[in-house]
């Protein structure tokens, strides 16, 4: 490829020491592994599982459009890329609170996250610092 400079997308996935890059992608089966989650959100969850005793479980990463149509009522949900976009949302499943406060920890430090539960699956989406407050997404943002 000649690259020069600084690692491309493609090669900072492989980086990944916690999370193998395909559980991220959707999971339907017929779209080859749809990844459109922004590389630096694995990078970010791969930082904090560093320092947790056990990575959470990675359930959805990305869908692609046909498989949300068929999973969520939303069009706009965070898991599905509009226009070529990036993604910035992951479920993720805890074995237990002292897990996900392990997780969360380290994670309100590195990004401005949005936590929707309740449950052993939180939502999070990780945006860059200055995109938004950490802040809980409760259902009645939804409606
Ligand atoms: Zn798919």
């Amino acid at each position: 490829m000649g690259q020069r400079g600084p690692k491309s997308h493609a090669d900072l996935w492989d980086t990944l020491q916690h999370f193998r890059p395909g559980i991220f992608a959707c999971k339907c089966g017929q779209c080859a592994g749809h990844n459109t989650l922004h590389v630096n959100v694995a990078l970010a969850l791969d930082e904090i599982a560093e320092k947790m005793d056990s990575p959470p479980l990675v359930v959805t990463g990305c869908r692609c459009p046909t498989h949300n149509r068929l999973t969520n009522k939303d069009p706009y949900s965070p898991h599905c890329a509009q226009n070529g976009e990036k993604t910035y949302a992951v479920d993720l499943k805890f074995a237990n609170a002292e897990q996900a406060f392990q997780f969360l920890k380290e994670a309100v430090q590195l990004c401005s996250v949005i936590i929707a539960g309740p449950g052993k699956i939180l939502h999070i989406e990780m945006h860059p610092k200055a995109y938004a407050a950490p802040r809980f997404w409760r259902k009645l943002d939804m409606e």
